[in-house]
Formats: C-alpha cells, sequence, structure tokens
C-alpha cells in the first residue's frame, strides 16, 4: 500500500541569521528567521511526509513554543519524523521538493542539499527531487521578504518482520 503527503512552507529573511536549506548552509546576507534553523526546504519535506503517514504536522511535533528545540537543525527534525513513521512500518518511496526563491541562486547547491539530505533519511539521492525556482520578480517571495518550498512524499507499508522460525535440521 502507497500513500502520498504534501507539504508547505514559508519563512521570513531577515538579517543576522544564517541561511539554511536542505540543510546547507548557503552564503547570503539573510537568513531565516524561524524557531528551529528555519530550513524552509527540509520543513515542507518533514510535513509531506507526516501528512503522508496520517498524522499530524510539524508544528505540533515540533511547536515554536518548545525552547528544548529551538535553533534545532532541521536534519534532526526529519531525522524524527522518519522514526515516526518507522513505527507505523511506512517506508519512503521518494521525495520531490521545489524551493521558490529570488536570491541567492539556489541552483549550485541542489546537488550537494539532495546529498545532504539523502545522508539524514539514509535513502538513494535518485529518490530525493530537488529542484529551485524564483517567483518571477512577484509578490513578497519576488521582492525577497522571505523563500518558500513545497514537497510531495511518497510513503509505503512495509511488512513487519517476523522472528526467523527455528530451522529443523
Ligand atoms: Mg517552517
Amino acid at each position: 500500500m502507497n500513500f502520498v503527503g504534501i507539504g508547505y512552507d514559508v519563512h521570513r529573511l531577515v538579517e543576522g541569521r544564517k541561511l539554511i536549506l536542505g540543510g546547507i548552509e548557503i552564503p547570503h546576507s539573510r537568513g531565516l528567521d524561524g524557531h528551529s534553523d528555519a530550513d524552509v526546504l527540509t520543513h515542507a519535506i518533514a510535513d509531506a511526509l507526516l501528512g503522508a503517514a496520517g498524522e499530524k504536522d510539524i508544528g505540533h511535533y515540533f511547536p515554536n513554543t518548545d525552547p528544548s528545540i529551538q535553533g534545532i537543525d532541521s536534519q534532526e527534525i526529519l531525522a524524527r519524523v522518519q522514526a515516526i513513521l518507522a513505527t507505523k512500518q511506512l517506508a519512503i518511496v521518494n521525495i520531490d521538493c521545489s524551493l521558490i526563491a529570488e536570491a541567492p541562486k539556489i541552483g549550485p547547491h541542489l546537488q550537494a542539499m539532495r546529498a545532504r539530505l539523502s545522508q539524514t533519511l539514509q535513502i538513494p539521492p535518485r529518490r530525493i527531487g530537488v529542484k529551485a525556482t524564483t517567483n518571477e520578480g512577484l509578490g513578497f517571495i519576488g521582492k525577497g521578504e522571505g523563500i518558500a518550498a513545497m514537497a510531495v512524499a511518497s510513503i509505503q507499508q512495509v511488512e513487519a518482520r517476523l522472528p526467523e522460525e527455528p530451522r529443523i535440521a
């Protein structure tokens, strides 16, 4: 049995923060604001996975009122989401995601993000699509006020392994 989920997130660009996207620090004059490292792409992926599993969203599991996760690396959030799926015998089939950012140029960093997400989730990079586009100068993204991301995920139910039967010689 397969399930799909969708995720969307947006964070505001502010001075004095690092820009972390897909687990990669990208040189830029500003970074995304948020309770965690504000990795908008990884949050969209986490929400797509939770949605596919029929779980509540990332805000439920990682509320921005929880001081214990202040500044948390979003790769840690993603790994914890995958652990939630694993308790229900759910495994990732594939993920596809898009960043919508006017600046900086994301293209040169796409493969590094893919590799990092692959490492966090322990699935091959070919099962993770990472793309980027601009907003053609339109709206808040076009003005550089923030960065958005969307993701879809497909997951499947895996059979629970039965303990091996003792072999009779
Ligand atoms: Mg977020």
